[in-house]
């Protein structure tokens, strides 16, 4: 195989603080990598400025006309994490061999990039970075990761363990990305099902260099939702059987208050009261799930553009 043009894919999103640190780092990385035969000099740091409200834009113009490793995309609003990160794979496509999508605040360990691309060069298209640790993150934030991934497995959701977006995808890889047409975007779910070969690369994960997390506790349980109910519809069925089963406790339960009423003048109101409430928080409870999917539904039957790019610095 020849030298591939390897494209980093880095959204940004009010990350003035990070970014000059990123730049040099991944410059030197990129520089390195050119050096030692494993990225063409036609290869690109790719930075998508996801509608940020500081300085991102401005700064990422300056490194586009100081460094030509660098080169930049706009989008007109903030569209996400996700949708950004499409914008800059779908752009990086079109110019590179492979395209590795990383955060710029520098979590993700720039030093296993060579590794990445070593395993494309072995023939894999999809290389997944895989946190050794979690040591960085708070008890909290790793217990509710662990039950994340439990319950995407008990659904049959293949998604690769303490993998996040830390990714190496080949131009095959991402033609076939291209075709998921999805609004509901989690490639985290998505990536796994285009079936190509793949390969993992361990990396233990930085703190953020500077600036703060763009994922706060709602955001991240709010994604969480979003990958499970884009990627399977089996708590429509568990709602059917929650209800089964409480049909038949209260099949049960009439029968015996019935009877507990007749034999011993039992007043039953307090069972009466505390039932309804049961009742009534289980049906909302399933009416929330359902309407969950109908909103999915309704983003996706509209199937608006999922980004705009307004500039585009190469
Ligand atoms: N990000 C983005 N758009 C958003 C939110 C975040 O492009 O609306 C980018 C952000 O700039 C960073 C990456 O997504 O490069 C991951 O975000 P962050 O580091 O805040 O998440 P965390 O690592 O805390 O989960
Ligand atoms: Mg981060």
């Amino acid at each position: 195989m020849s030298v591939p043009v390897v494209y980093f894919v880095i959204p940004c999103y009010n990350e003035e603080q990070v970014l000059p640190e990123t730049v040099k780092r991944l410059t030197e990385k990129l520089h390195a990598m050119i050096s030692a035969g494993l990225a063409d000099p036609k290869s690109r740091m790719l930075f998508v400025d996801d509608g940020s409200r500081d300085g991102t834009w401005r700064m990422i113009s300056e490194f586009c006309g100081a460094n030509k490793l660098v080169s930049g995309i706009k989008l007109a609003h903030n569209r996400g994490h996700q949708n950004a990160l499409l914008a800059g794979l779908m752009t990086a496509r079109e110019f590179a061999d492979c395209a590795v999508s990383l955060d710029a605040d520098l979590q993700d360990d720039v030093d296993v990039l060579d590794e990445f691309v070593k395993k494309y060069l072995e023939g894999c298209d999809v290389v997944y970075g895989v946190r050794n640790k979690r040591d960085t993150d708070t008890a909290f934030k790793r217990m509710t990761a662990l039950g994340f991934y439990r319950f995407m497995a008990v659904l049959g959701v293949d998604v690769v363990y303490n993998h996040a977006d830390y990714r190496l995808m080949s131009r095959r890889a991402l033609d076939a990305l291209s075709e998921y047409r999805e609004v509901n975007l989690f490639l985290r779910g998505l990536v796994p099902l285009i079936g190509y070969r793949s390969a993992v690369v361990t990396y233990d994960r930085h703190e953020r260099f500077a600036g703060e997390s763009k994922y706060p506790l709602k955001k991240m349980l709010a994604f969480a939702v979003d990958g499970i109910t884009s990627f399977s519809v089996k708590p429509l069925k568990l709602i059917f059987h929650l209800g089964v089963l409480v049909s038949l406790i209260g099949f049960v339960g009439t029968a015996w208050a019935g009877i507990a009423h007749f034999a011993a003048g039992w007043a039953g109101w307090l069972a009466a009261f505390w039932s309804l409430w049961l009742l009534g928080g289980l049906i909302l409870l399933g009416m929330g799930v359902v309407g969950t999917y109908l909103g999915k539904i309704y983003a996706e039957v509209k199937a608006r553009p999922r980004y705009k790019i307004e500039e585009f610095k190469k």
